[in-house]
């Protein structure tokens, strides 16, 4: 599967951490501020404790310190909760963002 250049950019600048995370992790205390934030329960492990999820609302970066699952950005998050390669990510996130 190839990868459009302009569904990466696109993807890239116009789907905002903040707004992608909002919408995925319904659980994610309303954020203050940006940066590294409380993601509330972790989708990669069967979390009953939240705290232990964090995601950077800047860059997309998220990180668990319970299960170890970690990554650089949104495309990275989806790749790994879906099991999909990053042209299919990207195409995903294209898709459901309308970007
Ligand atoms: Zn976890």
């Amino acid at each position: 599967m190839k990868i459009a250049a302009q569904s990466l950019q696109n993807v890239k600048a116009y789907i905002r951490p903040l707004d992608f995370y909002r919408s995925e992790l319904p659980d994610m205390p309303p954020p203050r501020g940006s940066g590294w934030r409380d993601g509330g329960l972790c989708p990669f492990h069967p979390d009953k404790h939240a705290g232990s999820f964090r995601v950077n609302l800047e860059t997309g970066a998220f990180t668990c310190f319970s299960c170890g699952t970690k990554g650089g950005d949104i495309i990275a998050f989806v790749q790994q909760r879906d099991g999909l390669s990053f042209p299919e990510a990207v195409q995903k996130l294209s898709n459901d963002w309308g970007v």
